[in-house]
């Protein structure tokens, strides 16, 4: 059994903290998630929906139980008993079934905010769904941007994973000023607590920061990779289970919703491509960044495959700024090789090379690089058998 205690809040120079001791296998732990001061009076101490979401994969993980010493939002509950524990536990055969034992649950909408907020990473997704808001009136506009350090700038936390997020929030800082909108930045130590992959346990991390901050957002929109049609229970890629996830994590003050769920990548990609505001500030690397000319690595596989579908859209010379198109240039038909080539291929890759094919692209290096890759891996495969 994992008993949570009730909320509190500390302060700490410019930071407001708020913390819960929990109980877990005779030990007792402390989860904590710190917010600039001036957010105070929206942070929600009344209910524990955002721990509960937060540690529910230690309970699956573990197959304890979630014993909760404070109100839980009424809605909340009925979810997780519902819908959400049963999917979790049907796209992963390793969680066991629990059960959440609230000490009372709670009908109040205790929204004050009425405004709308967004993760913002300066990525494909993020930007998609700010662009595809600004039209919107309130509460739909989005007012705030939110960047949280929970599992996204390093799986297990720690202190390399905090220097990053610190080293992120500049460039997302400019861009928010740029647009004229404020950025909440929250830090945590629930990476350090639950010891998982981040690919795994994205979805619930960032939502349990959102649900802190019930009193001030009516709305809050959720970017992932995933179109409507992708929807799948999928081991694999649980992004595509989002759109069933997100919605269901609502409470009465706050709505979830998964943004940008009409567009594909390569629809996304040109959306954010009529918006100048973007041309300095896009940020699609797996490497953080570290006194490169570019904010952008513009080797890894995520920053080949935006500064590709860029290219191929006509766009690629507006992000000059932060990708070097130079290394692009000379590594273009290798990266495309390896992409055909590859054995497993993700939506984002299929329709990649769909868009490759439409335009007519492949010629002969690229198939040159594509059997390379491929008997490549007939290599690695044969050592293997002829080693064991
Ligand atoms: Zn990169």
């Amino acid at each position: 059994m994992i008993t949570i205690h009730k909320p509190k809040l500390r302060k700490r120079g410019g930071e407001i903290i708020v913390t819960v001791d929990f109980d877990m296998g005779g030990e007792t732990k402390n989860l904590w998630y710190s917010f600039p001061n001036k957010y105070e009076k929206f942070l929600i101490v009344e209910q524990l929906d955002a721990f509960i979401i937060g540690l529910l994969f230690l309970g699956l993980k573990t197959g304890n139980d979630i014993k909760l010493n404070a109100p839980l939002s009424a809605r909340l509950y009925y979810s997780l008993n519902h819908y959400l524990i049963d999917a979790l536990c049907l796209v992963n055969s390793n969680y066991k079934r629990i059960k959440v034992i609230p000490s009372k649950l709670s009908s109040l909408n205790l929204n004050i905010g009425k405004t709308s907020g967004t993760g913002l990473s300066c990525g494909i997704d993020s930007f998609a769904t700010y662009f595809d808001h600004k039209d919107e009136k309130s509460p739909y506009l989005i007012d705030y941007f939110t960047f949280f350090n929970v599992g996204s700038h390093g799986d297990k936390g720690g202190s390399k994973a905090r220097e990053i997020f610190h080293k992120r929030i500049k460039n997302v800082s400019e861009f928010a000023e740029k647009v004229g909108r404020e950025v909440i930045t929250v830090d945590s130590n629930l990476s350090e607590i639950l010891q998982m992959k981040f690919q795994e346990t994205y979805n619930l991390r960032t939502i349990s920061c959102a649900l802190l901050m019930q009193k001030l957002f009516k709305n809050y929109y959720y970017s992932s990779g995933t179109r409507f049609d992708h929807f799948s229970f999928n081991n694999e890629e649980i992004a595509d289970l989002d759109m069933l996830i997100i919605p269901n994590l609502s409470t009465e003050s706050t709505s979830f919703f998964v943004s940008a769920l009409k567009y594909s990548r390569i629809g996304r990609t040109e959306l954010i491509t009529e918006f100048p505001e973007t041309y300095a500030h896009l940020d699609v690397c797996t490497h953080p960044f570290e006194g490169r000319d570019f904010i952008n690595c513009s080797e890894c596989y995520k920053c080949q495959r935006t500064m590709l579908t860029l290219e191929l859209l006509g766009k690629l010379e507006f992000y000059s700024e932060i990708f070097d198109l130079e290394k692009f240039r000379k590594n273009k038909k290798k990266y495309m090789g390896w992409l055909l080539s590859k054995k497993k291929k993700l939506t984002l890759d299929r329709e990649l090379i769909e868009l490759i094919k439409e335009r007519n692209e492949i010629d002969s290096k690229v198939y040159f690089y594509m059997i390379k890759h491929i008997l490549y891996r007939h290599k690695l495969k044969l050592k293997k058998i002829f080693s064991n």
